[in-house]
């Protein structure tokens, strides 16, 4: 059988299935793609699917927005394979003059550009250790900062279970307003106690902070923590890594995350939605450090013209439209929208979130606000699939819905997929939903 006729007789997914490695493969659903546009995904058929997740953040402008498109094709045509190690180009160093115009803080500044969330986070352990001369790191349980060696041994996530803490590491709890098991004030003490006893601050170069915490349960800080704890920190020295990877450049309802905590950090790092589709993160740092050259943080094709003409589409798009502004709106309408579903489902326990960033916490029992079993999310994320919405779960319980649309939703879209979730909590509840039906799609 000719190549092609194979490819007719077997679905994506299988084929799927068989050559992508696990390692490199979420699936929540059986959803498999040919194409999207806009808000919506197409799947294999011709169906459409209101993506409510705009690619785990990453599609922030949604599908085939024509700023990115003539951008991208531009330089596509242009000199694609230009790489920024070895000569500049405009549309690095353009882009680079913008992040630092947007991006607030005290200093000069500089830029370094890579491909992903991980190898940012990455970069900015190695260059914080070779710059500073400390070695040692805090981070909270529950954060997500990559999946690089570096930059997965500074996370204290439930996905790395081959991975050690960095030798060093102090992971803290993430104070969670519904769950307070751990008050802000209790995580400050611990913090404090680190310092007068096993942990000398004066070690310590960094502490990386999620400013929303996302995969790790989608959890908005108590008021004045994170202010508090970088207060502490910056004392000592210690530098404030924000990482705004899946939060930053408008979904939270402002151009920054952090800005909603009043902080003031050294260092940002974007990702995901920065390429609005393509592979391109960035660090804004201070110049002493990023110009640390023996840290040795170089790709080949990182900054590249491409990747780098998408990024500036997706942040002049952001800023011309101020679309931070409409997240916050059509966030309010979707959360509004989502709230009110409690009054109906007994499962819902919480709606929190900032922007179009939000999570539905999925509780077993009100009372005890125990988490439902994973099998129950991905019940409700099976149906809302079926239904004709995607969506995720996060949360180191695997208990919360995940929505972080892309910004340019709109409000029709979000009621549609309040809609959406609605009926597939009522059909979960019902029980129209098998564990067989979702066995293949249950993380951890
Ligand atoms: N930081 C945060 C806050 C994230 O949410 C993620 C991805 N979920 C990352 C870093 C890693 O990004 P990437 O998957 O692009 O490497």
């Amino acid at each position: 059988m000719s190549r092609e006729a194979v490819q007719k007789t077997r679905s994506l997914r299988e084929r799927d299935a068989d050559t992508i490695a696990e390692i490199a493969r979420l699936r929540f659903s059986p959803l498999s793609l040919i194409g999207g546009r806009g808000s919506r995904l197409i799947e294999e058929g011709g169906r459409e699917i209101l993506d409510l997740s705009a690619s785990a953040g990453s599609a922030s402008l949604g599908y085939g927005h024509p700023a990115v498109v003539e951008a991208v094709t531009e330089a596509t045509r242009d000199m694609a394979g230009a790489s920024l190690l070895l000569y500049p180009n405009e549309n690095a160093v353009s882009l680079a003059e913008t992040l630092l115009a947007v991006t607030p803080g005290e200093g000069a500044r500089k830029v370094w550009f890579g491909h992903s969330g991980s190898d940012a986070n990455d970069c900015a352990v190695r260059v914080l250790q070779a710059a500073t001369g400390r070695s040692r790191f805090i981070s909270f349980i529950g954060s997500y900062h990559g999946n690089l060696s570096g930059s997965m041994a500074v996370s204290g996530h439930t996905a790395m279970t081959h991975t050690l803490p960095r030798p060093g590491l102090v992971l803290l709890p993430y104070p969670e307003p519904f769950r307070p098991r751990f008050t802000a004030d209790a995580v400050l003490d611990m913090l404090d106690y680190q310092f007068e006893t096993t942990c000398p601050p004066h070690q310590v170069a960094a502490v990386f902070i999620e400013p929303l915490m996302s995969d790790g349960g989608l959890i908005v800080p108590p008021p004045g923590f994170l202010k508090a704890l970088a207060d502490r920190c910056r004392r000592h020295g210690i530098r404030i890594v924000v990482d705004e990877v899946k939060v930053g450049l408008g979904r939270s309802g402002l151009m920054h995350c952090f800005e909603h905590e009043g902080l003031a950090p050294d260092m940002v790092v974007l990702g995901k939605g920065l390429g609005g589709g393509l592979p391109l993160s960035a660090v804004v740092g201070p110049r002493e450090i990023m110009d640390h050259a023996p840290a040795f943080a170089l790709q080949t094709t990182a900054g590249n013209p491409v990747t780098t003409a998408a990024g500036r589409a997706v942040v002049e798009t952001v800023a011309r439209e101020r679309l931070w502004e409409r997240a916050a709106r059509v966030g309010q309408v979707f959360s509004d929208g989502l709230r009110a579903l409690a009054e109906r489902h007994e499962i819902i326990g919480d709606v929190r979130g900032r922007g179009l960033a939000v999570g539905v916490d999925l509780v077993a029992d009100r009372e005890s606000r125990a988490p439902v079993p994973v099998s129950t999310t991905a019940k409700v994320i099976y149906r809302g699939y079926e239904l004709g919405a995607a969506f995720s779960y996060v949360g180191l319980k695997g208990n919360v819905l995940e929505f972080t649309p892309p910004l340019t939703l709109t409000e029709a879209e979000a009621l549609e997929g309040v809609a959406i979730v609605d009926r597939a909590l009522a059909d979960v509840a019902a029980g129209r939903v098998s564990d067989e039906a979702v066995a293949p799609f249950m993380m951890w």
